[in-house]
Parts: C-alpha cells; sequence; structure tokens
C-alpha cells in the first residue's frame, strides 16, 4: 500500500523527544524558545511563537489583528475548516470568496466585491503549499486599510518572490503568518503551531494570551532567585506548546531542506510521467512561486468519475485523496451566508485527485502510482470504447 503521505521522523526526533523527557522539563519551556529562535531564523520573521496547533495559531492571529463579534473576515471556502472555525471563535464572519481559475487559492480579483464597512481582515491560504498572490492580496489590503493574516498550514518550506528576491514563506508579508506541524503536512511535532510576525505588539499579545494571559512564564519563575507571583492582565487561552514536541520540531527543522528538496525531485518526477496522459491536467507552479509540494494535485477532465478512479487506485494498492473540501458545503457552515460565487471551489474539490507525496517516497513508488493511474484512467474509457 502507497500511503498519500507519511511524515518523515527517525532516531534523531525519537533522541529529542526522549532528551526533553528525561531533562525533567516537559512542558513549554526551554526547547520552545529553542524552536521559536530557529524557527525565526529559517524564515526571517523577526518574531516566532510556538502554539499548540495551527487552528490556536489562526484564532490568536485574528484577535491580534483585531477581529472581533460583528466584524467580517474574507477568506477561501476551499480550505480546511480550521480557517472558519477560527473566525468564529472572535465572533466573526467569514466571508467566502472563490479561489484562481486552474489553481487552489483565493482569486484576489474576488476580493474587492466581498469588501464591506464590517470588513476587518483577509485571511488567505497558501493552499497544498502553494503561495498565493500576496503582490495583489496586499496592494487590496492596503487600499482598504484591511489586516492580511497568512494560513501558512501546508506551506513550510515553499518559497515566494517578491520585488525580485526569493523569501520563504514565513517572512510576514501580511500581519501574520500562520503554521501546522500535524503529520499531514511537510514536517511535524504530532500536533503543533507557529505564529511569525515583524510586529512585536502582536508578538507579546501571542506570548501572553497563549499562556492565560499570565504575566510570568513558568520557566522566569521557576529560574528566579527572589519569589515572584504572577499576574493576569487580560483573559488568556492555553494554546501552549509543550518542550517534548518543540525537540522534535528542531530536528525536523534541520530536515526541512532535504524534505522540500526532494519533494521538489518527486513533483518533477510527476510532472515528467504525466506529462502525455490524457485526462488530466497538472497543477501550475507560477512565477515568483515554488511549492514544497505538500499535496500534487490533478485536475480530471469533467467526463472522469472522481470516485471510480480513487476506488480503483486503491485497489491497486495507492491511496488518494479528493480535492480540498468546501467549508460551504459541510453542515457546520450551513449558517453562513454565501453572496459570492464559489463555482470554482465546488469544481476543484469535485475535480480534483491528490496523488502520494512523501519525502522518502522512491522513484519506484512514484512510478506504480502512475502506473495505477494509467489503468485507472484506461477503465474509465474502456466502457466507451465498448459502447462505441
Ligand atoms: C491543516 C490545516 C489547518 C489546521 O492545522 P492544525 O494544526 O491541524 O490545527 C489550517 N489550515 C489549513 C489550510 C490546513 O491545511
Amino acid at each position: 500500500m502507497i500511503p498519500i503521505a507519511m511524515p518523515l521522523m527517525g532516531p534523531p526526533e525519537a533522541d529529542a523527544a526522549a532528551a526533553a523527557v528525561l531533562s525533567g522539563w516537559v512542558s513549554q519551556g526551554p526547547q520552545v524558545a529553542a524552536f521559536e529562535r530557529e524557527f525565526a531564523r529559517m524564515t526571517g520573521a523577526a518574531h516566532a511563537c510556538a502554539v499548540s496547533n495551527c487552528t490556536t495559531a489562526l484564532h490568536l492571529a485574528l484577535l491580534a489583528v483585531g477581529v472581533g463579534p460583528g466584524d467580517e473576515v474574507i477568506t477561501v471556502s476551499h480550505s480546511f475548516i480550521a480557517g472558519a472555525n477560527a473566525i468564529r471563535q472572535c465572533g466573526a464572519t467569514p466571508v467566502f470568496v472563490d479561489i484562481e481559475a486552474g489553481g487552489y487559492n483565493i482569486d484576489p480579483a474576488a476580493i474587492p466585491a466581498a469588501i464591506t464597512p464590517r470588513t476587518r481582515a483577509i485571511l488567505c491560504v497558501h493552499q497544498i503549499g502553494m503561495p498565493c498572490d500576496m503582490g495583489a492580496i496586499m496592494a487590496i489590503a492596503r487600499a482598504h486599510d484591511l489586516r492580511v493574516v497568512e494560513d501558512a498550514a501546508c506551506a513550510a518550506g515553499s518559497m515566494i518572490r517578491l520585488e525580485d528576491a526569493w523569501q520563504p514563506i514565513g517572512k510576514p508579508i501580511g500581519d501574520v503568518v500562520c503554521f501546522s506541524f500535524h503529520p499531514r503536512k511537510v514536517i511535524s511535532t504530532g500536533e503543533g503551531g507557529m505564529l511569525t510576525t515583524d510586529r512585536p505588539d502582536l508578538d507579546a499579545a501571542f506570548r501572553l494570551w497563549r499562556q492565560h494571559g499570565m504575566s510570568v512564564s513558568d520557566t522566569q519563575r521557576h529560574a528566579s532567585n527572589s519569589v515572584i507571583f504572577e499576574a493576569y492582565p487580560v483573559p488568556g487561552f492555553n494554546y501552549r506548546m509543550t518542550d517534548i514536541q518543540a525537540a522534535i520540531g528542531l530536528q525536523q527543522l534541520q530536515r526541512l531542506p532535504r524534505i522540500v528538496q526532494s519533494r521538489r525531485a518527486l513533483a518533477a518526477r510527476y510532472r515528467r510521467k504525466l506529462a502525455d496522459m490524457a485526462g488530466i491536467t497538472l497543477p501550475l507552479e507560477p512565477a515568483g512561486m515554488q511549492s514544497n509540494w505538500q499535496s500534487f494535485a490533478l485536475r480530471l477532465d469533467p467526463s472522469l468519475d472522481q470516485l471510480a478512479l480513487m476506488q480503483h487506485m486503491l485497489q491497486a494498492g495507492v491511496a488518494t485523496r479528493r480535492g480540498i473540501m468546501c467549508m460551504h458545503l459541510e453542515e457546520a457552515c450551513a449558517d453562513i451566508p454565501l453572496p459570492h460565487d464559489l463555482t470554482r471551489s465546488e469544481e476543484a474539490r469535485d475535480g480534483t485527485v491528490l496523488l502520494p507525496l512523501f519525502a522518502q517516497m522512491s522513484f519506484d513508488q512514484l512510478d506504480m502510482v502512475v502506473q495505477a493511474l494509467a489503468n485507472a484512467l484506461a477503465d474509465q474509457r474502456a466502457p466507451l470504447r465498448a459502447m462505441a
């Protein structure tokens, strides 16, 4: 069986987790601080703050840029539901707009028509690792005085070119960038998240909120020679990452460049092997974007049956996934008004198949996926041929 994804972990991660356990300090402490420093260094962000997952990161990011009850946040429906949940946790309403033609990211051209006097922010998503058009999004945000939160859950190790220079996703273009370290992403800590920002005021808010709004951290109190009483100046949350997770994360960060290199080599091979296959369209990588290929997404011709194709591949030992979900088609979002066209989002969900891709995948495994796909496509054409 070839899985859709697999985290790349081994003895370095296991040893780091064991060392954290044996150190006597397992909650948020020195490993979290070191993980944050290294993440900030690798992305070029001024600040990085670790949290329990990307959903809590999104919640804090939206709160910090001032999203509150009655506000609207423009975002995509075509993404993981955590985006809408985080907006609603702030008491605000998600305003869904469609994705761009041929891709899976927010269509900047759809944003202006969705702006109202209640719009506070844009939550854009670097979907499946592909950076979105930040130049166009920031121009709109500046013109309308909107804050921008980048959902980079899947985009650790992706790159974008701005003003002729390449920079990692995570160096903030908007106000805050949010990452996930769930095992389905490119690097993992089991569960985990990170917020990067260049604004010290936002970073200070994240650090206060993630530990119950408590003025003094456990590590500060532990290290102090004098007795410290903590204060609670604001209501907060418990969104902390543990030192066990951060110790794993530090090892994963060391692997990240090689993981991305390997994923890009595999994606290039998919591209070569699938170039002439009828019935599918390969994913685009626009100029100025470098994806970490968190997922390799094929668009199926409308005549093809997505479910049957996936079932055929599953029987051949190849796991696939359909396109990214559409939040507005889920019951949890049934009460969210839908004033804007979402046709492309629905077509992307129902006409896309994600192929297996993980750093340790061999070229032989990839070639098996290609063969299984070719067989599944041939199987769908066979009945038509029989009828002709
Ligand atoms: C996975 C994902 C999230 C949620 O991340 P968690 O760490 O599981 O909370 C949010 N947004 C996007 C786009 C994702 O892919």
